[in-house]
């Protein structure tokens, strides 16, 4: 028995909204979408986060975040959409069993804050540069 609750999505101990399931994962509803159709996709085999999971898992989930983002934003009728998986505590990650994020989007006013801030005045961009290549 895990703790974890998208292990106990996978296993059917807690109902969920499932709109895909294979041998290898499985894309329910959020509970809280930030907008309709807010959909994530998960292995069935536990990994912590996009750190963790192995190469070849996660070719095919991504492979099926594509085709059931296509689903999913002709179903809702969004116009685009936010692929994302946090990743650590500090990267915003609630939930530690990894997953994919679709934000479907209808105006670049839906009320979800995922834009980033430009920063540039704070990092010296060939500092940062030189520090990623070693
Ligand atoms: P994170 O913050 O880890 O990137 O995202 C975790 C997501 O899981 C959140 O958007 C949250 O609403 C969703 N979530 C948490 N618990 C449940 C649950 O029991 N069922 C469903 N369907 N989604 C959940
Ligand atoms: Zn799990």
């Amino acid at each position: 028995m895990s703790d974890c609750i998208f292990c106990k999505i996978i296993n059917k101990e807690i109902p969920s909204k499932i709109i895909y399931e294979d041998a290898i994962c499985l894309a329910f509803l959020d509970i809280s979408p930030a907008t309709k159709g807010h959909t994530l996709v998960i292995p069935k085999k536990h990994y912590q986060n996009f750190l963790d999971i192995d190469s070849d898992t996660l070719q095919h989930i991504t492979t099926i975040t594509q085709k059931l983002a296509k689903k999913i934003l002709r179903n809702v009728d969004a116009k685009g959409c936010n692929i994302l998986t946090n990743t650590g505590l500090e990267a915003g990650q609630t939930v530690f069993h990894f997953h994919i994020h679709i934000i479907p989007r209808f105006n670049e006013k839906d009320p979800v804050t995922l834009s980033l801030v430009d920063n540039s005045n704070i990092y010296d961009i060939e500092e940062v540069y030189q520090l990623i290549q070693k």
